[in-house]
């Protein structure tokens, strides 16, 4: 199994950081915001209540139905609690469902750009990941000629994440819908929806593709609170899907993990269920990373990079072709992940080679970090990028 790139790169920049080297990190994807104030009282509340034994393998009833009332009202769902499993953190759901349906042998077709866990996640569970390469001229999304064209007899699963890491695409109602159409075919096949970045979406509603009905009862959908709700640290995440699903995942989850955090879970209860009000924050967040987007857009300028303008999510993901076989002072950059060691070592700016995205021509940069930063990040980028010939 490889190691994740995202947080490998994150770890040398940090030790970059603690030998009191000014590194400026665009590496990690996760938000730079505090959790709410409302958020984490319910923490403090859950501590002084006594919330510290064994909570349920599946998560409490009272965050299932939390869930349950989200996915309602906010996405048009309908699921029962016992269909909802609460893990410690979306990776750990995606690694239960993952593990819970894919046997040695199976397929699962994964779009690429990808999300560098994917991968690895099926082929622990001993499946092959099948990647369709999606070019930036289709704005990096699957098509369902492609989509078709991917699926065999040992298709297990499809692998869907809108909007993306590392992209920032997003797929509309009519996208989703032209898949289903494909997919409606292919009974066998289940549809793992990560929806993590749902929250951060600069140009709409989000649209779930469980919401067609004619494949809805084989959509399993992964969320979180950890991206939308800037509580990573806490490890909450969840899958809604199918109940022989839900099942296989908590008798796995039994054996590895048990529930996830007691306080956590009733910290993501209290997010979950905050009023209009308390949630006013979550548009704020994603106004922010939208005018940083803007920032970020018009400062990637940058001769030589071709770069998409994201719709979602918090990442950019400029091509850089056009600089690799070339030379930094002398020493040649082969790929993107020696451009990003290059750039992190010479002008201390962390980012995150396209190699282990299934993207090898391009560079993963996250801004959710303050301007500031990204300015000064950018203006290194652009001498770096320079001085490459
Ligand atoms: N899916 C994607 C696409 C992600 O970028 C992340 C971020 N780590 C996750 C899942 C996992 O989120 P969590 O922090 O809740 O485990
Ligand atoms: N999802 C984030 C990223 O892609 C966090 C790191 C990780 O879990 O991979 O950077």
């Amino acid at each position: 199994m490889q190691e994740s790139a995202t947080l490998k790169m994150t770890q040398i920049s940090r030790e970059l950081k603690n030998k009191g080297i000014d590194i400026i990190s665009l590496s990690i994807g996760e938000p730079d915001f505090n959790t709410p104030d409302f958020v984490k009282e319910a923490a403090i509340e859950a501590i002084n209540n006594n919330i510290t034994k064994y909570p349920p393998v599946a998560g409490y009833e009272s965050l299932q139905i939390a869930i349950c009332k989200k996915l309602k009202e906010e996405n048009n769902l309908s699921f029962d609690p016992k269909q909802i499993v609460v893990s410690t953190g979306a990776k750990h759901s995606l690694m239960n469902v993952i593990l819970s349906i894919v046997d040695r042998g199976d397929e699962v077709i994964i779009p690429a750009p990808y999300w560098v866990s994917y991968s690895e996640m099926v082929e622990f569970a001993e499946g092959t990941p099948v990647f369709v390469n999606c070019s930036s001229e289709q704005n990096f999304k699957i098509t369902p000629q492609q989509l078709k064209e991917a699926i065999t007899p040992y298709t297990r699963a499809f692998l869907l994440n809108s909007p993306s890491n590392p992209t920032g695409m997003l797929y509309t109602k009519n996208e989703l819908k032209a898949l289903t159409d494909i997919l409606e075919n292919y009974p066998n096949i289940t549809i793992i929806s990560d929806e993590i970045y749902e929250y951060i979406n600069f140009i709409g509603k989000h649209e779930s593709i469980a919401q067609f009905e004619n494949i809805k009862d084989r959509v399993v959908v992964i969320n979180g609170v950890s991206k939308g709700y800037a509580m990573t640290g806490w490890r909450i995440g969840y899958m809604a899907g199918p109940l022989y699903i839900a099942k296989a995942v908590t008798k796995l989850q039994g054996q590895f993990t048990s529930g996830a955090c007691s306080i956590a879970q009733k910290t993501a209860e209290a997010a979950l269920l905050g009023s209009e009000n308390e949630k006013k924050i979550i548009s704020k967040m994603t106004n922010t990373f939208k005018n940083r987007r803007d920032l970020v857009y018009s400062l990637l300028d940058i001769p030589g990079l071709n770069t998409k303008r994201p719709d979602g999510a918090f990442y950019f993901f400029p091509d850089i072709s056009n600089f690799l076989g070339k030379s930094y002072h002398g020493t040649i950059i082969n790929n993107s992940d020696e451009l990003a060691m290059s750039l992190l070592l010479n002008e201390h700016v962390a980012t995150v080679g396209g190699d282990a995205f299934g993207a090898p021509n391009c560079l993963r940069l996250s801004y959710a970090t303050d301007e500031q930063s990204l300015k000064t990040a950018l203006k290194r980028m652009r001498k770096y990028f320079s001085e490459i010939i």
